[in-house]
């Protein structure tokens, strides 16, 4: 596993394979705070043996929104004696409900996961709720701050703050296209806009995959997003019956794209 990278201001950053998922950690006096877990409980483990090279205190998790990657690593943090998850109430919604259907994604890395031994590979769903209001989380001699700013990459992502960074969870992603599944595009843009505007306030931007994002960066992924939305709407006027004819000319892979159509189809009709 790739070391962890100071971001200054007690934060840090992991670089794990093999989705180049980003794990965060901020250290207090008193507690540390870990960003999302990995894919399952070998992960999981692997990234809590790397929190506690850096530190033995106390650990709070935040996961940053209900994609399996992100959450399936709780059951080893929950093994090692952590209470406190963090997630957004639509995104413990959504583990709680749809948690245990998703084991199959990860049946080759993570094989526990599908047979559900261990006490690592249990679905473990966050109990401590971030809903519209920022939620503080002191951590003695330095805090973190968990907001919403509206649905995007899915209904329940939270953004976390510290002193030097922001981690956008896979609002920002770096190195692939957007992840359209669960989104809601012409708001994500939306919500892409209000991280830029936040930027002066924070020195790093770590997206949910890939390398530190520049300001520019976001911005562009915004306006390209809200370009997306407007080509695609207009496709979908001009031919109601097909609105797969969009997708060559999205910004987009054909995979995405198709998932961006019936993505904004489906939230349009909400
Ligand atoms: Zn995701």
């Amino acid at each position: 596993m790739a070391e962890w990278q100071d971001l200054g201001a007690n934060t840090y950053v992991l670089a794990t394979e093999p989705l180049r998922l980003n794990i965060g950690l901020v250290v207090g006096d008193e507690r540390a705070l870990v960003v999302d877990t990995g894919q399952g409980p070998r992960q999981g483990a692997e990234i809590l043996a790397a929190v506690r090279e850096k530190t033995e205190l106390p650990l709070v998790v935040v996961n940053t929104h209900a994609h399996y990657d992100h959450y399936f690593g709780n059951g080893a943090f929950a093994a090692a004696g952590v209470t406190e998850f963090y997630a957004h109430e639509n995104a413990v919604a959504e583990i709680a409900e749809n948690g245990e259907a998703h084991r199959m994604a990860v049946a080759e890395a993570e094989p526990e996961m599908v047979s559900g031994e261990g006490e690592g590979a249990r679905i473990v769903v966050p109990t401590a709720v971030v809903r519209d209001q920022p939620v503080l989380v002191d951590l003695g001699g330095a805090s973190v701050t968990l907001f919403y700013l509206g649905r995007g990459h899915t209904d329940g992502d939270v953004l976390v703050g510290t002193a030097s960074t922001l981690f956008s969870g896979d609002l920002v992603e770096e190195g692939a296209y957007p992840e359209f599944g669960d989104s809601f595009p012409e708001e994500w843009a939306d919500t892409l806009r209000h991280i830029s505007a936040l930027r002066n306030r924070y020195e790093h931007l770590v997206p949910g995959h890939g390398g530190l994002c520049s300001d520019a960066f976001v911005r562009t992924m915004a306006d390209t997003m809200a370009t997306a939305v407007r080509s695609a709407r207009q496709a979908t006027r001009e031919t109601p019956d097909d609105a797969t004819k969009a997708v060559p000319i999205l910004p987009y892979g054909p995979e995405q794209s198709r998932l961006f159509i019936q993505r904004l189809k489906a939230s349009s009709l909400s």
